[in-house]
């Protein structure tokens, strides 16, 4: 039996758990910090005061993903395909400032596949010493070879969260262009993994994306793995420009006026380049370069200040970027 235990204020994403794993476990490795934390998240959800620093830090440490998935903006992109990792003086000015502010969560995997950067575990342990609580990595599963998932399971990641979306073998390469034996055999292994280090985490997520191209194989899905994961999330598509969905009819029924993504996160791709949120359509909402400015400043902007205004306008005249965002 699946419980609901997180709603995006959006509809877009719905989070369950077959038991209490996520609340109980996280509040018994952090107590009264978590709680607080997870208190906070309601507020700003409700677009309440944003306060110093952002609650959570999405961040992309590499460019590029291995997989060309129908949904995704980067299956048109040129450069799609390429690696370039975040560099290192910038992820360690980032990690201060989250030590700093007592950053409560941290995920790793914006916009890109993070597995691909060989420092993905590494990386997470540093964000574990300087203090984050919950740390999430999302990824589509593929590289996960023994020894990397060996090193996750050491590092301190609270959540590992692999996209799967389909049963059948046809249908996930027909999604993701990859194939669903190997990535059910790196899920697999993942599971034997922790549980012979005698762990409790990374907690597992597996997600399934509703399209039309997997219609049927959702209960089948469920069935499959919702005795085995600690989290099963289930998705509506998303249409972003460049992927490979075609375009829903009608007008777009943008979640601005339902978005608090500026009142909890901000995100930072592997160029120093800062969004607001974790969705494409705010790559370019804002002009700064995490190289060059604090998280802190950052949060506290003008821009930053202007964004909310305007996502909390009651005349409908949201940000142009956001007008057509979905997510
Ligand atoms: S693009 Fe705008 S509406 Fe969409 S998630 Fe980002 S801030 Fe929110």
């Amino acid at each position: 039996m699946l419980n609901e235990i997180h709603q995006e204020p959006t509809g877009q994403v719905a989070l369950y758990e077959t038991e209490d794993r996520y609340q109980s476990l996280l509040t018994e490795m952090f107590g009264q910090r978590f709680t607080d934390y997870r208190q906070r998240w309601r507020e700003t959800s409700e677009r309440g005061r944003p306060g110093d620093f952002p609650l959570s830090l999405d961040l992309a440490i590499n460019s590029g993903c291995q997989l060309r998935c129908l949904m995704c903006p980067l299956q048109s992109r040129a450069d799609g395909g390429q690696v370039r990792l975040m560099d290192e003086k910038l992820f360690s000015r980032l990690i201060d400032q989250a030590r700093e502010h007592r950053l409560p969560a941290m995920t790793l995997g914006l916009a890109s596949e993070p597995l691909l950067n060989p420092r993905a575990a590494e990386w997470t342990a540093a964000a574990v010493r300087a203090g984050v609580m919950d740390i999430r990595l999302g990824t589509n599963g593929l590289a996960l070879k023994e020894t990397v998932i060996k090193a996750l399971v050491d590092s301190g990641l609270t959540r590992l969260e692999i996209s799967v979306d389909a049963v059948r073998p046809e249908t996930y390469q027909d999604i993701r262009g990859g194939r669903l034996d190997i990535l059910e055999k790196r899920i697999e292994q993942f599971l034997k993994i922790r549980a012979s280090a005698g762990q409790r985490t990374p907690l597992l997520r597996l997600s399934f994306l509703k399209l039309p191209r997997n219609q049927g194989e959702l209960e089948p899905f469920l069935e499959r793995w919702s005795g085995l994961a600690d989290l099963i999330s289930i998705q509506e598509p998303i249409w972003f420009p460049g992927s490979g969905l075609p375009k829903p009819p009608g007008p777009v029924k943008s979640i601005a006026p339902n978005c608090s993504q500026p009142w909890q996160r901000l995100a930072v791709n592997y160029d120093g380049s800062v969004w607001p949120c974790c969705s494409w359509y705010g790559e370019a909402l804002l002009p700064f370069q995490a190289g060059e400015i604090s998280l802190a400043e950052i949060w506290r902007s003008q821009e930053m200040d202007e964004l909310r205004r305007s996502l909390s306008s009651t005349d409908g005249h949201f940000p142009p970027a956001c007008e057509p965002c979905e997510c």
